[in-house]
């Protein structure tokens, strides 16, 4: 893990934001902002939600309670620079006083940026990296709807930048937002494409977080836990959108598995996505979730006691099996579950002429900031992308 990111992780230990979840959690998180000040929140969303009536019921309670809402609607998926500074501009327009972010990472983590960004002395750009943040954000709420990035609990944040290529991270423990709701009346509208894409980047989140060199009992508990809910109730919420049950336990599924990975970082699933996405735009829960069978098998010597450790825990405690069968057991699992989510086997927008860039990327993303079981070497990472790009099995 990089030297900054291990001394964050020693002198802070995040807050976990208060939750609310169910039906109406949108409107309790709503209330509490209110409660707690708030006159002139800036509402961050996409025009697709604003436009599907996903807000009407909160634009409704905060007219009642008497506050003056400014809406940013244009939130794209992997937000750019240009997008936090277009919030920015409209939380200063707006004089507003609070963020009450509705949406997925990519919501979540633009209003946090622009949380951060309108309250600092320095520009945005300056507030790229680990500990940037020289100011109390404004306050900040987040209704997450996708179940997936975990970022309402996460100290990070994550910005594209479209001339490079790259994703930028900003990393604070003042990232992680006051509150947080996970309102099924909007988690029941997410199209099973994305719910699956989605709940996968939360198991790749709790797999990542459990094989970590710097997990502790307390995230591997949250993360075990995660790996439970997210095995039972993702292919509940992806074949019956309707299911609240299943559609909270997959929120909180990647509520734990956010909450871990804050706290130990990730891996080379991540390391790879993040520069998938940056090159082709791909979602990024989708390129997580095709590697991720490819990544567990890389590491399946190494993390052979890990793997059986989950498939003991989800058999129930109860089999015989040695580490080797368990472990194998585990990872057939994973493909058995991105196959009953329809995850594809390929991503063809995958050129190789991009390989090299994306192999050097990685390798330097996973050096500076993760703590990975077994190190990748640039060869390792060229067959992993040729096996997604052709949907070659590993
Ligand atoms: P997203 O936020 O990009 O949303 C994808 C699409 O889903 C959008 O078009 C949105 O309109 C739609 N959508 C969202 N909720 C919906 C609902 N309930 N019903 C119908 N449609 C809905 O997707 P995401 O996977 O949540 O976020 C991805 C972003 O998060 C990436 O930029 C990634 O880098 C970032 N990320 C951040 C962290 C973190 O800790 N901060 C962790 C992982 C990923």
């Amino acid at each position: 893990m990089g030297y900054a990111l291990k001394i964050m992780n020693r002198l802070y230990t995040p807050e976990k934001p208060l939750t609310f979840s169910g039906s109406g959690a949108m409107i309790k998180l709503a209330d509490l902002m209110v409660r707690s000040g708030a006159r002139r929140p800036l509402l961050v969303t996409d025009s697709f939600m604003l436009k599907a009536g996903m807000l009407d019921k909160l634009q409704v309670f905060l007219k009642e309670e008497g506050c003056e809402v400014t809406i940013y609607e244009g939130i794209v998926p992997n937000p750019t620079f240009a997008v936090v500074q277009e919030g920015v501009d409209a939380i200063r327009n707006g004089n507003c006083d609070a963020v009450f972010a509705v949406g997925g990472g990519s919501a979540i983590d633009a209003a946090k940026v622009m949380a951060a960004a309108s309250t600092s002395k320095k520009p945005l750009e300056k507030l790229a990296g680990i500990l940037k943040v020289d100011q109390p954000l404004l306050p900040f709420y987040v209704v997450a709807t996708t179940s997936g990035t975990g970022s309402e609990v996460t100290t990070v944040a994550v910005v594209s930048d479209t001339e490079t290529h790259k994703k930028t991270f900003f990393v604070d423990p003042k990232y992680v937002p006051i509150a947080a709701a996970f309102d099924t009346d909007l988690l029941v509208s997410l199209p099973p494409a994305m719910t699956a894409g989605t709940g996968m980047d939360a198991l790749t989140h709790a797999i990542e977080s459990y094989t970590s060199l710097a997990r502790t009992p307390e995230t591997e508990r949250d993360a075990a836990t995660a790996i439970r809910l997210l095995v039972e109730f993702l292919p509940v919420a992806y074949a019956k959108p309707q299911d609240v049950r299943a559609r909270e336990m997959v929120a909180l599924g990647s509520f734990l598995a956010g909450n871990a990975f804050t706290r130990t970082s990730l891996g080379y699933v991540h390391a790879i996505s993040h520069q998938i996405s940056a090159h082709y735009n791909t979602a990024h829960g989708l390129a997580n979730a095709v590697l991720l069978p490819r990544v567990l098998r890389f590491n399946k010597q190494v993390c052979a006691d890990r793997f059986a450790a989950l498939e003991f825990m989800l058999q129930g405690n109860s089999t015989s099996q040695e580490t080797h069968e368990l472990a194998q057991a585990f990872i057939d699992r994973v493909d058995t579950l991105s196959a009953v989510v329809g995850i594809p086997a390929h991503l063809e927008d995958l050129q190789q002429a991009d390989f090299d860039a994306i192999a050097a990327d990685a390798l330097k993303e996973a050096r500076t900031s993760y703590a990975v079981p077994k190190r990748m070497r640039k060869e390792d990472i060229n067959t992993i992308l040729l096996s997604v790009q052709s949907g070659q099995p590993l």
